[in-house]
């Protein structure tokens, strides 16, 4: 694999026929991924919690002129089995198929030592951004199956490989899903109708990113818009073969 971020450069038609879920799409950097996504090509699924991001994002798709998307609230903290199901069976209804899924949707807890950290914080944040994403890829694999040149991406981060004093469950969260990444690339290797990887967008100016560090001057950190090009590496068919790798979207210089 030979793939650069500042240098990959994507066919304008990359993604298209394809039909693409992402989650968080309302906002931050799943917002952006849903917006190149469509304008490259793809039929956008917009997920997420809140309805409102999810129209506006909507709305920011078409006023590109891009594929009419969907959207699908779903809210990962509260999600039960049959919330799952009526999410497959939409995509089944409106699309038949889909073909790349993103899981972007995550959320930070607390900034706190282990020693501290509140159990019922811990439980939600590897929900959310663990046990929830498994969810929705389970219930989703027969549709990845039949696509036939299908990309799951996961979204990891830095303190998912290296752990960091205080970053609690969401560092143990993104080493968790680093592990999932791999285990279902893995497991799907051999058929080779699903890739399945990770992107750690690194700093990006976001309201995660304000929450985690509010001192910071967010005006020194690339807008999520500018980091799109792992994404659109990994979701589009250049990346055929590529399976279990954990990418970077910034390489510092
Ligand atoms: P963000 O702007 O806070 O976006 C988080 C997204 O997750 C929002 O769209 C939010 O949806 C969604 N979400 C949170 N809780 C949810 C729930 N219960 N159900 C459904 N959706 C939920 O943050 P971001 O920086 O763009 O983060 C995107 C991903 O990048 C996350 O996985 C994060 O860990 C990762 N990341 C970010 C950075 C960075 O510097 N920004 C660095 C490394 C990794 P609503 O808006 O609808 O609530």
């Amino acid at each position: 694999m030979d793939f650069d971020p500042r240098t990959y450069e994507p066919a304008p038609d990359l993604l298209s026929d394809r039909v693409i879920l992402v989650t968080g799409a309302g906002s931050g950097i799943g917002r952006a991924a849903a917006l190149a996504y469509a304008a490259y090509g793809a039929t956008l699924i917009l997920s997420g919690r809140v309805v409102s991001k999810l129209e506006s994002a909507h709305d920011e798709i078409l006023a590109q002129g891009d594929a009419q998307p969907s959207i699908a609230p779903l809210n990962l903290a509260r999600a039960e089995a049959n919330d799952y199901f009526a999410l497959r069976d939409q995509v089944q209804a409106q699309y038949g198929r889909l073909d790349g899924l993103l899981h972007n949707a995550g959320i930070l807890g607390i900034r706190t030592p282990l020693e501290q950290y509140d159990m019922n914080t811990w439980a939600e944040v590897m929900h959310v951004n663990v046990t929830a994403a498994l969810a929705l890829t389970q219930v989703l694999m027969p549709q990845l199956n039949a696509s036939g040149d299908a990309s799951v991406v996961f979204t990891s981060s830095g303190v998912g490989r290296v752990g960091r004093a205080y970053w609690g469950a969401y560092a143990v969260s993104k080493f968790a899903t680093e592990g999932l990444m791999q285990v279902l690339a893995d497991e799907t290797s051999s058929a080779g109708r699903i890739r399945v990887n990770c992107v750690n967008p690194g700093s990006t100016r976001t309201a995660m990113r304000a929450d985690a560090y509010p001192a910071e001057d967010p005006l020194t950190l690339p807008e999520p818009a500018s980091i799109m090009a792992a994404y659109l590496y990994l979701m589009g068919p250049d990346s055929r073969g590529v399976t279990g790798q954990s990418l970077d979207a910034q390489i510092k210089k």
